[in-house]
């Protein structure tokens, strides 16, 4: 059968339209996003906080970015500390629907209400999908295939590559909130009386307008959970009404989605087929940024694509280069920060408190690479706030060694 393109990308999130940019910006092959949702814009789930590795390296205009800060506070019971770390708070829809646009400029094709649903897969190489379109399956060829369908990981986990049952489960919700916001930093509170096992966070997003939200791990949250506890949405409204630093006026939209993550070292690619983003886990598994990573791979990703496009093979042994390019950049961090997530969100108050004391004693230096995630075990030990009962941790932490 012949292809109805050369590359199809499932899922129009930040790593398939970011691969299907790179794509259709840098050669001349045919590529088609297959995007279960009605419009791009309708994948709202996240705050959109980021930073320039991501507005400057991704050409990202001005037009959604919501809010530029210049620097970071971690906040605990009993400590806050400022680092300087430059953000942006993007608006997330807006920014999707300029991936998108941008791809088309290039010459990419958007399908927008095509639910992928599984892979097709010939002789033991991934030959196309099969999607839903109008109530009808139908079936589209392509020389490459990639998974970007995000956190539900459609086709590889169909393909035995990633299986997000297997992985830990965050969840998150936030407001996005007209009113007054004193702070012009991004906050994030690791304390378990607002966020149990998690963080909670401030993001100004422009004029008198802010973003709210909590996240949290599952694991953690039932450990450290008051037993009579709530929602989330009442953990974010208590948030929300707990600060004199903040007020709100009145409720603009709510973001909420579910953040899967292992140390990001799977499998990412086979016979045919690539998977990028969060449908590989790419999302940094200690703080839970997506965007950055996701857009990374898909970059690292289209780099070798468009070499075994070029030579006619997409065979799994010419695109793994792609999974030992990730491996090698950024697997050792993300396993290290998987390990050290197990620790951080179990924290006793006390060591909240004194790991974001030190985390404002940092030099500019360390700042810079906590931020590039490329901290050194000097750094970790600097950060670390050991305390005896994290011995007890040891076996939990062994099966990620
Ligand atoms: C509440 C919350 C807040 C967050 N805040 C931040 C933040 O501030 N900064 C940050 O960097 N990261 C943040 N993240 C994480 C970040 O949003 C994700 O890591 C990032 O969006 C992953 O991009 P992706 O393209 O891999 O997947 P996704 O953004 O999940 O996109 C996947 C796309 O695939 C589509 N899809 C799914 N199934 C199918 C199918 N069967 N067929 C076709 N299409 C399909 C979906 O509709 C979606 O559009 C947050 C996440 C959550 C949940």
């Amino acid at each position: 059968m012949s292809a109805d393109a050369d590359v199809v990308v499932a899922g129009g999130g930040p790593a398939g339209l970011q691969f299907a940019r790179e794509i259709a910006s840098r050669s001349e092959y045919s590529v088609t996003v297959l995007e279960a949702n009605d419009r791009l814009s309708d994948n709202d789930k996240s705050t959109g906080g980021t930073f320039d590795q991501v507005i400057e390296r991704y050409g990202i205009p001005d037009s959604v970015v919501m809010a530029e800060n210049e620097d970071v506070v971690f906040e605990a019971p009993g400590a806050s500390s400022r680092l300087p770390i430059p953000g942006y708070v993007l608006d997330f829809p807006a920014f999707l629907e300029f991936l998108g646009e941008d791809a088309e400029s290039h010459g990419a094709e958007i399908r927008t209400g095509a639910r992928v649903a599984e892979p097709v897969v010939e002789r033991g190489r991934v030959v196309g999908v099969e999607y839903w379109d109008d109530g009808e399956k139908r079936r589209f060829d392509a020389d490459l295939v990639v998974d970007a369908t995000g956190p539900r990981a459609v086709l590889a986990k169909q393909l035995d590559m990633f299986d997000p049952a297997s992985a830990q489960r965050g969840i998150g919700k936030e407001y996005e909130v007209r009113g007054r916001y004193d702070l012009d930093s991004m906050l994030f509170r690791f304390d378990h009386e607002v966020a149990p096992g998690g963080y909670a966070w401030t993001f100004p997003a422009g004029d008198d307008v802010f973003k709210v939200g909590i996240c949290w791990i599952e694991d953690f949250y039932d450990t450290h959970r008051a037993p009579d506890d709530g929602t989330i949405d009442e953990y974010v409204a208590e948030w929300l009404t707990r600060d004199p630093r903040w007020e709100a006026e009145d409720r603009r939209a709510v973001h909420a989605g579910d953040a899967v993550s292992n140390n990001s070292i799977n499998q990412r690619a086979t016979d045919g087929l690539v998977a990028v983003g969060d449908a590989v886990s790419s999302i940094n598994p200690l703080f839970g940024e997506g965007i950055r990573p996701g857009m990374e791979s898909a970059e690292m990703a289209a780099n070798v694509a468009l070499a075994a496009l070029d030579r006619g093979d997409t065979s799994r042994e010419r695109l793994s280069v792609y999974e030992d390019a990730w491996n090698d950049e950024k697997g050792l961090q993300w396993r290290i920060q998987r390990i050290v997530c197990e620790l951080l969100y179990d924290f006793t108050p006390e060591q909240q408190r004194r790991f974001v004391t030190s985390a404002g004693r940092l030099s500019d230096a360390q700042v810079g690479r906590l931020q590039a995630y490329e901290l050194t075990v000097g750094d970790y030990l600097d950060l670390y706030p050991f305390d005896p009962s994290d011995l007890s941790k040891l076996p939990a932490i062994a099966r990620h060694v």
